[in-house]
């Protein structure tokens, strides 16, 4: 794949009847893979990018694959009512096409910036005949996480499945650069948010809900500049396995997924430095960020009914690398 290939892939996404149509091209000439979308997945170097934080996947070259053209589903999730944050983009936005596609209605929230990335995703549901609901607003507030969940259950009718996914990243070279206000920020967007949202979600929830958390390999080999973050996504990691034992009498199951380098707006927000940046995914054994397609199916697995003696796990996609836990 040449580069210019490289920097044009998936950017032919054409926006067909509200629905976002991103097939990623095959690269001609390319060594054969597993499957036809992972030999054609970009590999570095990446365009150094900047958007401002949150970022809009839309905005991103290449554009990252969600599994708009590629998932599909199997009827695992049938009938389940689920809550995603930062449903709009990356892993978040694979998560919600896959449950939609796996017969789940799906209720997604993001930052009100973040609305145009959004009003795809809501359309991708709807495209499946699945419910869709959109609760834009600012995770940081612990009133708002509880009208969150509060309002997901009302306007879906239940809540079987809340997925705590959205989270802050921001690169800072040394702890002399990271304000007390960034700080908190972290603290309360990626550990206080999923207390706050799981506190309210388990309250409502009967047997046979799940709660899926998105920790990280940040959370057992921490990065020397994004401390902070790498910090809470071993909190979440800590969290699952705590409350999957809390709640395992209640018939509520609790699961994560740890993902590797993915290619999002999260990187290109402030996530990771320009260096980082270009050379994403590099150090991965596969040479190469995944896609957040390539992880939807671990979000599916960790709420699916039928792998129900299944709780307290950490499911991973790393690309090869280490597991957290
Ligand atoms: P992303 O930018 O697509 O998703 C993060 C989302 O968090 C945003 O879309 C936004 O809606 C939400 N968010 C942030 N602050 C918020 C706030 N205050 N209120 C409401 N919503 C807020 O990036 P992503 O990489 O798909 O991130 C999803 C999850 O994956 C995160 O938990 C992240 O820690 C985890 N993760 C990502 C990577 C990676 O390399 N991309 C690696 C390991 C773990
Ligand atoms: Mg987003």
């Amino acid at each position: 794949m040449t580069d210019t290939d490289r920097r044009t892939f998936v950017t032919g996404a054409a926006l067909a009847a509200g629905v976002a149509a991103a097939a990623p091209a095959i690269a001609q000439g390319a060594k054969p893979a597993t499957t036809p979308q992972a030999a054609a997945y970009p590999k570095p170097p990446f365009p150094v990018q900047r958007q401002p934080w949150p970022g809009l996947a839309s905005k991103m070259n290449p554009r990252p694959d969600h599994g708009e053209t590629s998932y599909k589903g199997s009827g695992r999730l049938a009938g389940k009512k689920a809550l995603i944050t930062g449903g709009d983009s990356g892993i978040g936005r694979a998560a919600a096409i896959a449950y939609a596609r796996e017969g789940a209605d799906v209720a997604i929230n993001y930052l009100p910036a973040e609305e145009p990335d959004a009003r795809e995703v809501i359309a991708l549901i709807k495209a499946e005949g699945r419910n869709a609901v959109a609760i834009p607003g600012d995770l940081r507030d612990e009133a708002f996480c509880r009208k969150l969940v509060e309002q997901a259950a009302a306007k879906l009718g239940g809540l079987d499945i809340l997925v705590n996914n959205a989270a802050r990243q921001q690169t800072r070279p040394t702890i002399a650069d990271i304000s007390s206000e960034d700080f908190d920020a972290t603290m309360k967007t990626n550990v206080y948010a999923p207390f706050w949202l799981t506190k309210a979600a388990v309250a409502r929830m009967g047997p046979g809900s799940v709660i899926v958390n998105t920790s990280s390999e940040q959370a057992g080999d921490p990065s020397k500049d994004i401390i902070d973050y790498a910090m809470t996504r071993a909190a979440v990691l800590n969290f699952t396995k705590g409350m999957a034992k809390q709640l395992a009498e209640k018939g509520i199951r609790v699961n994560a997924v740890a993902p590797g380098p993915f290619w999002t707006p999260l990187q290109v927000s402030g996530g990771a430095t320009p260096e980082k940046q270009k050379s994403f995914g590099e150090s991965s054994p596969l040479g190469r960020p995944g896609q957040p397609a390539e992880i939807a199916g671990l979000y599916v697995a960790a709420a699916d009914p039928a792998l129900s003696f299944s709780t307290g796990q950490i499911f991973g996609a790393t690309g090869g690398g280490g597991q957290p836990a």
